[in-house]
């Protein structure tokens, strides 16, 4: 194993197309990007950037595109525990009673042990799929205090960077939201390596309003991102007219929760209203588009968001952890649900998952390959090149392709995946230990049914 936990002096990723995901830089073919230390030093064409002096270490991205990493702006780490799970429990027939029947019951069962397999198993498959960074929040009522120190180990281990946050909610009681957010607050204080903390306050129609205003006031303390969950099925509306007369956004403005701080998970049932708060606030928008599929509750708005000039960035939400597959879905869903093949570009949704998830947690240098930027950088080439990589690299790289096509990842100037092997750990024993764990999940997860716990019963 290579790998030495350090950042190389000089690599030179040489050849292939450089997609900067910057304004300026555009398209750079037969490119190359010179990095010292963690940093991008120089990009620009081959010949060029070789004249800056001979590099410690070359990666040939001849016939390929190179990328700025990947970014999740919305997930759950420990939703790849249900990938393929047999729950014994009667099918959920609307989005509420998806949260009530799989997810809360699966929140409930969590051990920090189960905290770091589920990050450790993520973390693995984002490193090798071209996702560098990320934003998680996690839930365990029974498992809130060192389950973020649990997940950062994770994090570390495999060598990407990520926002962690645990999500503060009172579905059972006041006391559950307190100790979701002393969690956050905790990890502030000794954020570890490349998990940088965050706040996570679960979403309207399970907080009250005391609880949104202690998130707000942590995050302006520590200068970091605050997240919630938005209006993500009808119910979240419905709680809001029913007890406060006014809808989700409403509501969280006037709480104070919208700023350039928070990222508004979801935002399917938003109205044009709604997204003018957004707008004039600032708030960027994680929009999951795979995730709402899955769970039938709707179409984001997100042409009218983007209409209205709201930083919209791209997450997974727990589901399919390969970004790619979310990046085409996100092409994908607006066309089929306006009939309009022109609504999004390739390169509109590029950006969701680089630049724009950059902004939205505040990461000024990250997000594009550009000169002073922090070295996360992917380079992607086909498995089969049917066509050439010399067409419109946008399209080419949304319709055509996906993680398995990534060869290598850099993060922070140090490679991390070289020719599709994940350098920084050993995978297959990193497996047994995640499948022991998650086996022992399942048995907990079948040895009790879960109970119903109802979040409008929050009229304390
Ligand atoms: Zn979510």
């Amino acid at each position: 194993m290579r790998w030495s936990g350090l950042a190389e002096e000089r690599v030179l990723v040489k050849g292939g197309t450089v997609v900067t995901m910057d304004d300026a830089l555009g398209i750079i073919r037969d490119g190359a990007v010179l990095i010292e230390g963690d940093r991008i030093a120089k990009v620009g064409r081959a010949g060029e950037v070789e004249r800056e002096g001979k590099p410690d270490r070359v990666i040939d991205a001849r016939g390929g595109f190179v990328l700025p990493g990947l970014f999740c702006g919305h997930t759950h780490l420990y939703g790849i525990a249900l990938r393929g799970a047999l729950l014994n429990i009667r099918p959920p027939s609307d989005f509420l009673q998806i949260l009530q029947r799989v997810w809360w019951p699966l929140d409930e069962k969590l051990t920090n042990e189960d905290a770091y397999a589920t990050a450790l198993a993520a973390c693995i498959e984002m490193a090798l799929t071209g996702t560098t960074c990320f934003a998680d929040t996690y839930s365990a009522p029974n498992g809130i205090e060192g389950s973020l120190d649990a997940i950062a180990r994770a994090v570390n281990e495999v060598g990407i960077r990520g926002f962690i946050a645990f999500e503060a909610t009172e579905r059972r009681s006041r006391e559950e939201g307190e100790r979701g957010l002393r969690e956050n607050e905790r990890y502030l204080r000794s954020q570890q390596g490349n998990a940088y903390g965050m706040v996570s306050v679960h979403a309207s129609f399970t907080v009250t309003d005391e609880i949104v205003r202690k998130g707000v006031e942590i995050s302006e303390r520590f200068g970091c991102p605050i997240t919630i969950h938005v209006s993500e099925g009808p119910n979240d509306v419905y709680h809001n007219i029913e007890r406060y007369g006014k809808r989700t956004v409403e509501r969280l403005e006037e709480v104070g929760a919208l700023s350039r701080r928070a990222v508004l998970a979801h935002c399917v049932h938003l109205n044009d209203k709604e997204i003018a708060i957004v707008a004039r606030h600032g708030a960027s928008v994680a929009h999951n588009p795979m995730s709402n599929m899955l769970n039938a509750v709707g179409v984001a708005p997100v042409p009218e968001m983007l209409g209205a000039g709201v930083n919209v960035c791209l997450g997974n939400d727990g589901y399919v952890f390969d970004m790619f597959e979310n990046v085409r879905s996100a092409f994908l869903i607006h066309r089929v649900s306006r009939r309009n093949p022109t609504v999004l570009s390739p390169k509109q949704v590029l950006e969701m998952v680089t630049v724009k998830a950059a902004r939205a947690y505040g990461m000024k240098d990250y997000g594009s390959i550009a000169p002073g930027k922090l070295a996360d950088v992917v380079v992607l080439r086909p498995r089969l090149m049917a066509t050439p990589t010399t067409g419109d690299p946008y399209a080419y790289i949304v319709n055509g392709m996906g993680g398995a096509d990534v060869r290598h990842v850099i993060v922070g100037g140090r490679q991390i995946v070289e020719d599709g092997m994940l350098l920084t750990l050993d995978v297959e024993e990193a497996e047994r230990r995640i499948l022991r764990t998650v086996e022992r999940l399942w048995d907990r997860l079948g040895a009790s049914p879960p109970e119903a716990v109802e979040p409008l019963r929050l009229g304390r």
